[in-house]
């Protein structure tokens, strides 16, 4: 199959929707990363999707809908926090979690009795969803288990020859995945951390709570049980205090004749003179816009990268930890 890469035009949406319409899944820019979308409403598209991306069948999806799109008519009823949330954040990226009324192929939800809504922000994104003017199931544009992908060239490597189309808006802007909120309960609960943050929530809807698995418990958000976001080169992870061991493996992987590189925050630059160091930045959202793209980057040509947790806390360092953490199969603690 050739697979075409074109702007976001309204060409590219009616396109788009024909391929929608015909059961295929289209790629496109959202301002968190690429998504793969299919119809949400049909069981066959919706497993296309898993299969295409060799996703754990109990691993749900969240639907994307356009800014005025009516979600009255996928959900089942709302706590009264809800609507002063989407109020405040939609389009952006916080997916909200209802009850679902079961509108939507059963494959998408992997047998929860919820439902996971975004709206995302992006122009690219609107202008395909309001075109199809349907519910459209995406997870990320990436093989399961690899770095999400925040251009159309990452979509691409994962994807090319599979599916007819990608919507190019370009670079994504926020870097990592929303923030998936449980709205069934007494109080918003973060499943998933993200570019909002829980403070952000909170100031909102009074409380938020933050979701931990229990030992033993089905958890409420399966993505979040999987080893993820893992570049396809070895890799180490350190603490800021181990700083020295993480140098020294660096000189040893050389003297192996390998191609080490470390990943870490802007500050920490100085004290690698001589090492490879790609740079993550200063803040929450630089350290969140460049971390795919630099792991996607060593990927490419590092045997071994050695990441060095940023230190930075607040705003979207939560999410931007857990990713990191994830990537370098960290323990995930934040
Ligand atoms: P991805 O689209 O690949 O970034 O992953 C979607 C995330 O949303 C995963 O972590 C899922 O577990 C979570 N998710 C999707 N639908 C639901 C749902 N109905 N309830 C809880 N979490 C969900
Ligand atoms: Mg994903």
């Amino acid at each position: 199959m050739n697979t075409e890469i074109l702007l976001p035009t309204e060409q590219a949406f009616r396109l788009a929707k024909t391929y929608i319409e015909a059961g295929e899944a289209v790629a496109f820019h959202t301002e968190t990363v690429y998504g793969l979308g299919a119809d949400a409403r049909s069981d066959s598209a919706v497993r296309h999707i898993f299969e295409l991306k060799g996703r754990p069948s109990d691993n749900p999806l969240i639907v994307h809908v356009h800014r005025d799109y009516d979600i009255s008519t996928l959900i089942d009823g709302e706590p009264a926090y809800a609507a002063p949330l989407r109020r405040a954040f939609l389009p952006g990226p916080l997916t909200m979690v209802y009850p679902s009324a079961g509108k939507v192929s059963r494959f998408v939800s992997c047998g929860l009795d919820t439902l996971a809504i975004r709206v995302p922000a992006s122009s690219a994104a609107q202008g395909f969803l309001r075109a199809v003017n349907a519910p459209i199931a995406a997870p990320s544009a990436n093989l399961s288990k690899h770095v999400s992908p925040v251009t159309a060239k990452h979509v691409y490597e994962d994807f090319g020859g599979k599916i007819p189309l990608i919507i190019d808006g370009g670079a994504c802007d926020g870097g990592i995945e929303s923030t998936v909120l449980d709205c069934t309960g007494e109080i918003p609960v973060i499943l998933r951390a993200g570019l909002i943050s829980r403070e952000q929530i909170a100031a909102v809807a009074g409380d938020c709570g933050v979701y931990r698995a229990k030992a033993g418990e089905k958890p409420k958000s399966p993505g979040m049980m999987y080893k993820h976001y893992a570049p396809r080169c070895r890799t180490a992870y350190f603490h800021r205090e181990e700083l020295q061991t993480a140098i020294a493996l660096y000189h040893e992987e050389e003297r192996a004749g390998g191609a080490p590189c470390i990943l870490c925050e802007h500050a920490l630059l100085g004290a690698l003179q001589g090492c490879r160091a790609l740079d993550l930045g200063d803040t929450d959202r630089e350290m969140a816009q460049r971390l795919y793209v630099l792991l996607r980057r060593a990927e490419t040509d590092a045997t071994l990268l050695i990441g060095i947790a940023p230190t930075l806390r607040g705003g979207a360092m939560t999410g931007v930890l857990n990713r990191f953490q994830r990537a370098f199969g960290g323990t995930d603690e934040a």
